[in-house]
């Protein structure tokens, strides 16, 4: 049976370079950075060096990024350490409905603890509309988060649009960008926003480790106290060999991006033409071009995303329903409802992500064994049947 894995959006494998660049980190140069001998200094330069690469990647100033233990970390740290830091400005939070848990949760706490938060709504694609964001703007508004690339559908957020409209009112920008990163461009620059988050282990890099990318001049509040560590914003040990890992990743990245795109779109779109082709009654959720190239979330009618999964499952392969973090609940996704998708068709969707390792003979297994298993669930499906019938 073959192992095709079809989830990058979940998590991705250690690239193989990445993982030689982090060995000798986890071994014989296994220096703690703010020591002053030459075990020390030779784990500081790795460091730096990585900061280099990160900040090469998307057009920003190594003394800009900050190292952290993920991107959830990031996204955490960006809202809450702006609010804290402009505590005389006000407590109003504008999110989008289809951020990532990170995000979504970390308002919800919040909002508990007397913050205050508007939930901005998406089209159908998923694309928040820049006017309401203009009109939720208020006197008291502190931050605007708003992600770049969602991970469930893959719909890319008109960034630098919203962004206008945040500085015109002098409210601070962040973007979670976990999902783009690597997939598209993304130029801190050129957005303009004032916080980035990075997520290692969606680049090919190893879990647990992150940046925030913190434009110069901006004012935040650490969320860890203690050591000096990344010029005493956030305390810790660094992560040597993963800090390293995450760099490697990122100079991959910036090598390997147009290449990337290519391969990305010829896969998923080879994919999706095959599926709609051959099965009746399935739908494309997310921007039909203003996407990630990797990401393809598909509802089919009359079926539950779960029998899916295993069904594909059972004959090696890996996709998801959805987000990853909500395994194990049948709550329709947050992302589906608030894109107006209708319940029975959020609970038959699935996310196919594709990523470096796949190829297109992975594509021709899975296009050939999903007509099979959707019938099957299909036919053990009265509702769905009656309507074939009529
Ligand atoms: C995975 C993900 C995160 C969380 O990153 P972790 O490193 O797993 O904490 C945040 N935002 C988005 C959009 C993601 O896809």
């Amino acid at each position: 049976m073959p192992e095709i894995y079809l989830d990058y959006n979940a998590t991705a494998p250690i690239h193989p370079e990445v993982l030689e660049a982090m060995q000798p980190y986890l071994t014989e140069k296994f220096g703690n950075p703010s020591s002053l001998h030459s075990f020390g200094r030779e784990a500081k330069v790795a460091v730096e060096e990585a900061r280099e690469k990160v900040a090469k990647l998307i057009n920003a100033h190594p003394s800009e990024i900050y190292f952290t233990s993920c991107g959830s970390e990031s996204d955490n740290w960006a809202i809450k350490g702006i609010l804290w830091a402009n505590k005389n400005k006000g407590n109003h939070i504008i999110i989008s409905k289809i951020e990532h848990q990170a995000v979504l949760e970390t308002c919800k706490f919040l909002e508990e603890n007397g913050y205050s938060v508007t939930y901005l709504d998406v089209d159908k694609f998923g694309m928040v509309d820049p006017d309401n964001l203009r009109k939720s703007v208020r006197k008291d508004t502190v931050i605007v988060s708003i992600m770049h690339a969602n991970n469930e559908v893959g719909t890319i957020q008109p960034i630098e649009e919203l962004l206008k409209i945040a500085k015109e009112r002098n409210v601070v920008f962040h973007t979670d960008a976990v999902q783009s990163i690597g997939k598209i461009s993304v130029d801190v620059q050129k957005l303009g926003v004032d916080l980035l988050s990075i997520s290692g282990h969606k680049l090919y890099a190893p879990k647990g480790i992150g940046v925030l990318f913190i434009k110069r001049g901006t004012k935040i509040t650490s969320l860890l106290q203690g050591g000096n560590q990344e010029r005493s914003r956030r305390a810790g040990t660094e992560n040597v060999a993963s800090i390293v890992g995450l760099g490697k990743a990122c100079e991959i990245a910036a090598q390997d991006l147009d290449e990337y795109q290519d391969k990305m779109k010829r896969l998923s779109e080879s994919f999706l033409k095959k599926i709609l082709d051959t099965i009746p009654e399935v739908y494309l959720s997310g921007h039909p071009t203003l996407r990630v190239p990797n990401t393809v979330n598909l509802s089919f009618n009359g079926c539950d995303g779960e029998s899916i999964i295993l069904g594909l499952d059972l004959q090696g392969v890996a996709v998801s329903s959805g987000s990853a973090c909500s395994i194990g609940s049948l709550e329709p996704s947050h992302v589906l409802m608030a894109m107006g998708v209708p319940k029975h068709l959020t609970l038959g969707s699935v996310r196919f992500s594709f990523g470096r390792f796949n190829s297109m003979e992975d594509v021709e297994y899975v296009t050939e064994i999903l007509p099979g298993i959707v019938e099957k669930i299909r036919n053990l499906h009265p509702a769905f049947a009656a309507t074939k019938n009529n």
